[in-house]
Parts: C-alpha cells; sequence; structure tokens
C-alpha cells in the first residue's frame, strides 16, 4: 500500500491511504455516485466524468467541500477534456435504463463504443488499470439459465435494445483487444439489475417504477403477464464486487459476472413492495416491450471464486432502505406559507444523504 501526499501546496495534511488517482466515468450516475463514495471513503483521489444526461448533480452534492473530489462535466462520445494521471479508471458511463437509452438511441451506441475507446487510449497513456462496467444485457433474451460468463448470448443486433446490447458488446470486444494487443491490465463486470438509493424516480426501470407508483398511490405498471424473472442486487453489494475485481492483482481473464442470484418473477417483486409499503395501488397490465428478456439469473461462481465476493444484502433489507430513501425523494414540499390545500410547485433541491446508510458492507 503506497501513501502519497495530497496537497500541490507543499503540505501533507492529506495522505491517501489507498495511493490511488481514480477516475470514474459515469461517476454521477446511480452506482457511479456510490462507487465514488467508496473510493473516497478507502482514502483515494477521485474523478467523476458525467455528461449528467442522467446522471444527477444532486448524486454528489455532499462531495462538494471534498478536497479529493472533483466532478468534470464532459461527454466520453468527444474529446477528453484535460485530466490528471489515474492509476485506475472505471468506465461506468452510459445511460442504462431501457427508456433512456432507448431516447437517443445513436448516441447510446456511440457511449460505449467511441467512448470505450477513449478512455481505454487514455488507459493505454496513462498506464492505468481498466474496468468495464458491461451488463447482463449481453446475453440478451438468454437461452442458457443461470447465466454463465462463458455463455455468448442471444441479442436481437436490430431490435430496440440492441444499441445498448450490441454497444456494450462491441464495448467488451474493444477492452480485450486493448489486452490482447497492448497488454492493458483490463476487467469486464457483466452487471446484472442492480437498485438502491440514488436511483431515478423517471428511470423507467421495475424497481424505482413499482416503489414509487406505491408510494404515490399510483397504478403499478406491470409489463406482460409479470412471470418473466429478474434477480435484484443491492447497489453497496455490487459496488463492493466493482471494488474488489479492480483491486484484483491478476488478471482475471474474461468478464466475471456481478450480481444476485435469487430469482423471481416482476409479479412477486410487486407482491413484495405492496407488503412493504403498505399501498393500495392497484396493478395495471402494460404490453411487454419488445425483446424484453423472459428469464434472467447470474451464475457468480467467477466472481464467488476469484474474489471471494458474494451479495450480503438480503432483497427485503435494501428494499426498506430504498423505500425510506425514495419516500423523501418524491415526496412534495413543505409548503412556503398555509397551504391552500392543492399543492403546486416542483422538488425542492435536496442534496443526497451518504445514501446506502447503515447498508455499506465492510470486507466479508
Ligand atoms: N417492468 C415492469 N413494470 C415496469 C418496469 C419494468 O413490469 O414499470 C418489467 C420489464 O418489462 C422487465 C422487468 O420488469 O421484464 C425489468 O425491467 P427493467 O426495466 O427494470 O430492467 P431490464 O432488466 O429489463 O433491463
Amino acid at each position: 500500500m503506497r501513501s502519497r501526499a495530497l496537497s500541490d501546496q507543499g503540505g501533507n495534511q492529506e495522505i491517501v491511504q489507498d495511493g490511488k488517482h481514480v477516475l470514474v466515468a459515469g461517476g454521477a450516475g446511480f452506482i457511479g455516485s456510490h462507487l465514488v463514495d467508496a473510493l473516497l471513503a478507502r482514502g483515494a483521489r477521485v474523478v467523476a466524468l458525467d455528461s449528467l444526461l442522467t446522471g444527477r448533480h444532486d448524486n454528489l452534492a455532499h462531495l462538494a467541500r471534498e478536497p479529493r473530489f472533483e466532478l468534470v462535466e464532459a461527454d466520453v462520445t468527444q474529446p477528453l477534456p484535460p485530466l490528471p494521471r489515474f492509476d485506475r479508471i472505471f468506465n461506468l458511463a452510459c445511460a442504462a435504463s431501457p427508456p433512456h437509452y432507448q431516447a437517443d438511441p445513436m448516441h447510446t451506441m456511440m457511449t460505449s463504443v467511441v467512448g470505450t475507446n477513449r478512455l481505454l487510449e487514455r488507459a493505454k497513456e496513462d498506464g492505468a488499470r481498466f474496468l468495464q462496467a458491461s451488463t447482463s444485457e449481453v446475453y440478451g433474451d438468454p437461452e442458457v439459465h443461470p447465466q454463465t460468463e462463458s455463455y455468448w448470448g442471444n441479442v436481437n443486433p436490430t431490435g430496440p435494445r440492441a444499441c445498448y446490447d450490441e454497444g456494450k458488446r462491441s464495448a467488451e470486444t474493444l477492452v480485450f483487444d486493448f489486452e490482447r494487443v497492448h497488454r492493458l491490465d483490463v476487467r469486464v463486470a457483466r452487471i446484472f439489475n442492480t437498485y438502491g438509493p440514488r436511483m431515478r424516480a423517471d428511470d423507467g426501470r421495475v424497481v424505482s417504477n413499482v416503489v414509487c407508483q406505491a408510494l404515490a398511490g399510483e397504478p403499478i405498471t406491470v409489463y406482460g403477464d409479470g412471470e418473466q424473472t429478474r434477480s435484484f442486487c443491492y447497489a453497496a453489494d455490487l459496488v463492493e464486487g466493482l471494488m474488489r475485481l479492480m483491486d484484483r492483482e491478476a488478471t482475471p481473464g474474461g468478464p466475471v459476472n456481478l450480481g444476485n442470484p435469487r430469482e423471481m418473477t416482476v409479479a412477486e417483486l410487486v407482491d413484495l413492495v405492496t407488503r412493504m409499503t403498505g399501498t393500495r395501488s392497484a396493478v395495471v397490465r402494460r404490453p411487454l416491450p419488445v425483446d424484453d428478456p423472459q428469464r434472467r439469473r447470474p451464475d457468480i461462481t467467477r466472481a464467488e471464486t476469484l474474489l471471494g465476493w458474494s451479495p450480503q444484502v438480503p432483497l427485503e433489507q435494501g428494499l426498506e432502505a430504498t423505500i425510506a430513501w425514495f419516500a423523501k425523494e418524491i415526496r412534495p414540499p413543505e409548503p412556503a406559507v398555509p397551504s391552500l390545500g392543492r399543492f403546486v410547485g416542483s422538488r425542492p433541491f435536496q442534496p443526497a444523504e451518504p445514501a446506502l446508510g447503515d447498508l455499506v458492507r465492510g470486507p466479508t
């Protein structure tokens, strides 16, 4: 472990225990901002690079006075702005929820392809270790269950999800070509469905939708018959997995699944959230989106073996923290004057809290 004085002004008031200069592309996003917090907590100096298209200032507002942290607003599809030299680069830059990544599909594709290429070039120049946030979407609508890393997937290359799925698949190709051609030290995490505080209420994903609808007493939207399955991983667990994958000295030699193997149907998730919130919301059926995967569950044997990692936070516990966070996030502002009986206005600025709270996990 190295120590390094941080201050350029000759002082050694602050010591970077971890000795690392880290770039988190996508650092203002849901997972990226939790990763930034975890890296800072162990002493790294962190730059978050984010276009703020889906990432949010609010997620990092609590770091406004943190001298080891900087937020740089930039889009990775464009030439990178001047940045310091890094030891480690995490690439989480990409819209990740179906409604958001489909809103501008060409840009989504370029974010994964051009953006990843730029960051890989940067890692090569700096001699940095590189971690790519890939996705379970590389398996498409899988014919192999649970999904192991050796499965090549079943992706529709021309459908509405392809901008994300094929973009992320191409990014993986680039990463492993940089490893083969330039001997870059690379890691690829295939991230399965993840939830927790700092998800966007307008994200369109099932956990955020169902929790917000339940809290607001609005109809809960179930797409299709609700029998499709997903496996939900709490953000603190996922961040721990990402850090372990980056920290491992030996290169893993291929992608590593990170996710929670507890599989459930969407209908079961809705039942659970309904019980936990005590909502009276009714369920309404909506058409199943095109190419919506029918089943998804990670085989995490590789992560367990290589990283000694497995999720620790039970779904009920993670959902409790998530519901509590959304309850604050979407509550209407207090009226400044005695209420006229009807609320008009928008949500006030609220700095995000250190949102994973008591559930931030230590080494296991
Ligand atoms: N889903 C749903 N209601 C919603 C949002 C999503 O039933 O309000 C379904 C969606 O069709 C999918 C699953 O929940 O089968 C997970 O969707 P999400 O968008 O969270 O992530 P995905 O795994 O599809 O990328």
